[in-house]
């Protein structure tokens, strides 16, 4: 019966809220989950364990209610939101998952697709914060290098006094591959998943170098036009090579004429706007008078070919993890987005990368989890001013009234101006009168009585749009 998720009408579900309320459920946490997914009642499948904390097919947010209701299942943990049964399903089968990735500098696109039934489970975008840690990097140099300016002893300069391991990344870019690999290892623990897909490189050189490579392999014989496409604009700037015109339709152009044995190699092809076509003719390029036109084309595919020290280092660990790895490149993910007529969203990008892209995507029921890295904190027991010196001093304590920041908490404020009820993360204060930071803005100074936890912090925050 798990396996069936029962779609529920409206009247049931607002029948199901009454229900709820006159059985007075004793767990409160219950409660607070019940009201919460009353209103997200359009949220992609919620994920299900048992109590063993094997890993379940999800299920929709309707049965979810259900299932608390009856009090079958507790919240286990709120982001992604996650129920734990209360009995083992030792024979249960759930259907296998495929997360797809689709990582960038500043947001990575997170998507749970089965590949059966063409559904996207669940989707996630998960911002990094490389640009903090830089910065936090470059005050910490800064500072040091004020120190040993000032008047006292001579401290020498340091530099270059370490040796870097083997595969060593920038801590901001590390920091990317970690957020990247927590989120996966998450994942895994909640949903049956038995393969990964990733998108590796922007262009697929192997695909655009041999034009001999026929539909046995790419099915789709406009992929590789496709991916040759846009390879050329970015490769040509996506300016005209003869005249320097933009935004206006190009034209592909083969520099030695297909007449005059010119090959459909990426190498001997650039774009032009239909004027310089037509006048160059039967010419190639250097009789026309562009000899740099035929220069530039020769130069090899290796920007394309460039795969970015992180995007390498994630799928080394991808591959480590010994679940079945599928790789993209950026021209697929395009090439499929585009044919199933999806808007660029990171998650769908996500949900886009490889060959294994089901040829119906069902996504219109996701609502993606906004997941934004925040790190777990300071080690710093003062704050400085910018001169270096301490202004503040911090609590060695880190929880404060059993609150601490980064907490998930929901506080239902009953007296004083700032009545309401606010989701958001905490900021503590010693002093007992917390920050929360909602999806509309912080609201500042309200007391931690309060307070209700619904996540601990975990180093990410999280937003559902
Ligand atoms: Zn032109």
């Amino acid at each position: 019966m798990l396996h069936q998720p029962v779609a529920l009408s409206p009247v049931i579900k607002s029948l199901l809220g009454v229900v709820g309320g006159v059985a007075g459920l004793t767990s409160l946490s219950n409660i607070v989950e019940m009201d919460i997914t009353r209103k997200e009642a359009h949220l992609s499948k919620v994920f299900l364990l048992d109590t063993n904390k094997k890993s379940l097919d999800p299920i929709e947010p309707g049965y979810a209610r259900k299932l608390l209701g009856w009090g079958k299942a507790a919240v286990y943990k709120r982001y992604p939101f996650t129920l734990i049964l209360k009995e083992a399903r030792p024979d249960a089968t759930p259907e296998p998952l495929r997360l797809k990735l689709d990582p960038g500098s500043k947001t990575t696109g997170l998507a749970l697709v089965n590949d059966a039934t063409g559904e996207v489970v669940f989707a996630a975008e998960l911002t990094h914060r490389g640009q903090a840690i830089k910065s936090s990097l470059d005050s910490r140099r800064a500072l040091r290098r004020n120190r040993r300016n000032r008047k006292t002893r001579y401290r020498p300069a340091r530099f270059l006094n370490r040796t870097k391991p083997k595969g060593w990344l920038p801590p901001s870019l590390n920091s990317r591959l970690e957020n990247v690999m927590t989120w996966v290892r998450r994942l895994y623990r909640l949903c049956p998943i038995t393969a990964l897909s990733m998108e590796l490189v922007r262009f697929d050189t192997q695909l655009m170098a041999s034009p001999e490579i026929s539909g046995v392999e790419y099915q789709q014989g406009e992929l590789q036009g496709y991916e040759v496409r846009h390879y050329l604009l970015e490769k040509w700037g996506r300016k005209c090579a003869y005249c320097g015109v933009e935004n206006v339709p190009f034209e592909l152009e083969h520099i030695n004429p297909r007449s005059r044995g010119g090959s459909n190699r990426v190498s001997n092809l650039a774009i032009a706007c239909h004027k310089c076509n037509q006048a160059k003719g039967n010419q190639t390029a250097a009789e026309y008078g562009h000899p740099e036109v035929q220069a530039k084309a020769k130069l090899p595919l290796k920007d394309a070919a460039a795969v970015n020290a992180t995007r390498w280092a994630l799928f080394e660990r991808l591959k480590a993890t010994g679940l079945e790895l599928e790789t993209g490149s950026g021209g697929l993910t395009k090439f499929n987005r585009t044919k199933r007529e999806l808007p660029k969203t990171h998650w769908l990008d996500a949900a886009c990368v490889g060959k294994s892209t089901p040829l119906i995507l069902k996504v219109d029921r996701v609502r993606p989890l906004r997941v934004m890295a925040t790190g777990r904190g300071l080690h710093s027991r003062t704050r400085s001013d910018k001169y270096g010196f301490p202004r503040l001093k911090l609590t060695r304590q880190k929880r404060h009234f059993g609150f601490q920041t980064g907490d998930m908490a929901r506080a239902e404020v009953t007296s004083g101006s700032k009545q309401g009820v606010y989701t958001g993360k905490v900021a503590v204060r010693s002093s007992g009168s917390f920050n929360l930071t909602t999806a509309t803005g912080v609201v500042s100074s309200i007391s931690h009585r309060f307070f209700k936890l619904i996540h601990r912090a975990d180093g990410y925050s999280y937003q559902t749009v």
